[in-house]
């Protein structure tokens, strides 16, 4: 089933190279926009969503669309949704070549009840069911951003409950996500040292690194000032990728190809590659609106209008116009991992 499902993964990514997908493989889903957090760099925690999907409506989502081999399953905490098992099981069940599960999480719900909850996830059978801990500084630094005294403490438990987690369930990764955006510029090498006394066999791997970025259909940021200076924060994405330990893999070649773009996207402010936005992968919000991406505030459709069927919109008009600018190079600038594995993959010669 694993190779069968990696294959099946590769197959796709590669055929994107030549070819427009008529489905997408990877779904970015935020399953709720609730969020107990308090994060200076987004806005999601100050919603308060309403008619957000039912899991009803999510399983007759993954039932009408079943090319998925990548689901995202993000928030606010997507944690508080008491169904995110059954929910990981509905696109499990319609999705047959499902090949990895992802899921964010900011510590901050009951640990006894998150591992409960992927433990159940694990059972399922999906390959790689990966979980991020948000994790954005040192102690001080991290609680502060956040917003959350103990929040750090947190974080640091969750990953060690992870760590427990993985001994009886070999499909389980995890790594600290951390954000660089103004309030954490040059702080990761002391991040790094405190994080390894509390963790010692800490590798830098353990890390991933996102850019903190404006979005008003996602994050609901667009008016904060976030953005760090420009030539720190260059400097250290690029001190992060020098010290990265060898690793090998096809994840980690994407993951090193990410981060060196990450630098020259910190550096210009552009696109470094036409993404795949809308060819290999689509963004749902919680109340089922479609967008290309996180960080493209186009709505294509509601999923209730269509049937919660994608297919309906996926050769329109309006996709193909889409479409159009990300080939003309006039869509949003966006560089996040939610959109650049599938952009990487979908040119290979990238990853050389
Ligand atoms: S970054 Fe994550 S944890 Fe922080 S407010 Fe936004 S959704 Fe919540």
């Amino acid at each position: 089933m694993t190779v069968k499902n990696l294959l099946g993964l590769g197959l796709t990514a590669l055929k994107s190279n030549f070819t427009t997908l008529d489905k997408p493989y990877k779904l970015n889903y935020c399953i709720t926009y609730l969020c107990q957090s308090r994060c200076l760099t987004c806005n999601i925690w100050q919603m308060r969503p309403k008619g957000e999907l039912t899991l009803d409506e999510v399983r007759e989502f993954a039932r009408k669309n079943t090319s998925f081999k990548w689901v995202e399953l993000t928030g606010g905490e997507p944690f508080l949704r008491d169904d995110i098992d059954e929910i990981a099981k509905a696109f499990k069940e319609h999705s047959k070549s499902l090949y990895i599960l992802t899921m964010p999480t900011n510590s901050l719900v009951n640990h006894d009840k998150v591992v409960f909850k992927l433990e159940r996830i694990l059972k399922l059978g999906i390959p790689r069911v990966a979980v991020t801990v948000s994790l954005d500084g040192y102690r001080e630094l991290h609680d502060r951003i956040r917003g959350i005294p103990g929040n750090y403490d947190k974080a640091i438990d969750m990953f060690r409950r992870l760590k427990e987690l993985k001994k009886a369930y070999p499909n389980l990764f995890f790594v600290f996500g951390y954000t660089l955006s103004k309030f954490n510029q040059g702080q990761f090498e002391k991040t790094f040292s405190m994080v390894k006394q509390d963790i010692p066999d800490l590798r830098r791997n353990d890390f991933h690194i996102n850019l903190a970025q404006l979005s008003s259909n996602y994050y609901g940021n667009e008016t904060l000032d976030i953005k760090p200076n420009d030539p720190v924060v260059v400097s250290e994405i690029a001190n992060i990728l020098k010290k990265r330990d060898f690793q090998v893999g096809i994840i980690p070649i994407i993951e090193r190809a990410y981060i060196k773009r990450l630098v020259a996207y910190a550096k210009t402010g552009k696109q470094p590659m036409r993404s795949r936005s809308l060819e290999a992968s689509t963004f749902i919000d919680s109340y089922g609106n479609v967008y290309p991406s996180i960080m493209w505030d186009r709505k294509m459709a509601n999923l209730r209008e269509i049937g919660y069927d994608l297919s309906r919109i996926w050769h329109s008009e309006a996709a193909e116009e889409v479409r159009g600018m990300t080939r003309s190079g006039t869509e949003p600038a966006q560089w996040t991992s939610c959109e650049a594995y599938q952009t990487l993959v979908g040119d290979v010669l990238s990853l050389l």
